[in-house]
């Protein structure tokens, strides 16, 4: 079977999948499957025989969706950094939640004041939207904390955790939330300005999946209105130029990251994510059931 690669891998997972495969650059007529950060139209009609498409990232969002053929499968790499993304979750969390960061830029400014309470994680209600491989971590995490956690998704999943999949429900006098949903059609613009209004007035809205997921206007309204609301993100609608959401950045209640959460710049974690899809699209060629096969259904129009 041959495989086109188009991207960069390590040396070992290449020679791991020379065992199964014959890799290549080329885009050509005979090749089976792909494994790819990306693929453009030109190289999907180039390969009429394609049949599986393995993606190196988590998220699918960014796949020319409409011109891939019905027949190949996609799968993506859920999993392979969620590690990295939960900790960094927790990270951002816990430091707008126990004022870490107001504490800091205060004593920065010489202000020495202890004018400012720290609420606790323990016995609040915490939402996580989104339980698969991030969002079940981050709830379990937040569940050792003793946080009263509700696990927000389309389908029940069992854990240390109050399941729900009504948005409302989850948010409503919530003290925290964390959002790891992925973005597609039904996840677009999901959390609007009244879904935010339904939490504490005092609420920490952590974002590590896709910005689009979030109702850009109704954000900005909610965090104008309330200064002690605060959203902390490191994902953001202007992806390659995040100059572009400047105007979030510079507000007293926003905390900004530009996408490091996925451990940006560890080899490590580039090493799992590519030995992870490797294995997986390994596993497809020996026949066996791939991890992480995306429902076309959620990104097809
Ligand atoms: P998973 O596929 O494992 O989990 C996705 C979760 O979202 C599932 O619980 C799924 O459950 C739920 N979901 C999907 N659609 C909906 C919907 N319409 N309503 C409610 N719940 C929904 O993905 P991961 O946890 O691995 O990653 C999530 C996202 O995080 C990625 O897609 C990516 O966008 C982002 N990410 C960001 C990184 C960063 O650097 N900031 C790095 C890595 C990932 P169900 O289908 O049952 O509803």
């Amino acid at each position: 079977m041959k495989l086109y690669v188009n991207f960069q891998i390590p040396k070992d997972v290449e020679e791991a999948l020379e065992k199964v495969f014959a890799v290549t650059r080329d885009a050509a007529p005979d090749v089976d499957a792909a494994l790819v950060v990306n693929i453009s139209p030109e190289e999907l009609e180039k390969m009429p025989r394609l049949r599986f498409i393995q993606v190196a990232t988590a998220g699918l969002d960014h796949l020319p969706w409409s011109h891939i053929p019905p027949h190949v499968t996609v799968a993506g790499n859920a999993g392979s950094n969620a590690d990295a993304v939960t900790e960094f979750a927790i990270a951002l969390l816990l430091a707008a939640y126990k004022k870490v960061l107001k504490y800091a830029e205060k004593m920065r400014r010489g202000d020495y004041n202890r004018d400012i309470a720290i609420p606790q994680v323990a016995g609040s209600k915490i939402a996580v939207l989104g339980v698969g491989e991030i969002g079940s971590r981050v709830a379990r995490v937040l569940s050792l904390l003793g946080a009263e956690v509700w696990a927000f998704a389309r389908s029940p999943r069992e854990g240390p955790w109050r399941f729900t999949n009504s948005l409302e429900d989850a948010l409503r006098r919530a003290s925290a939330a964390v959002c790891a949903l992925p973005l597609n059609k039904t996840t677009a613009n999901l959390v609007k300005y009244d879904h935010l209004a339904l939490m504490r007035e005092e609420a920490v809205f952590v974002n590590v999946g896709r910005a689009e997921v979030i109702d850009r206007s109704g954000l900005l309204k909610i965090l104008r209105e309330r200064p002690s609301f605060m959203y902390v993100s490191d994902v953001w609608w202007s992806r390659g130029d995040f100059s572009k959401d400047s105007e979030f950045y510079s507000m007293p209640n926003v905390v900004a990251t530009p996408w490091v959460a996925g451990g940006y710049g560890s080899v490590e974690v580039w090493h799992k994510m590519m030995r992870q899809a490797a294995e997986n699209v390994m596993t497809w060629a020996l026949g066996g059931q791939p991890r992480n096969v995306a429902k076309r259904e959620d990104y097809e129009s």
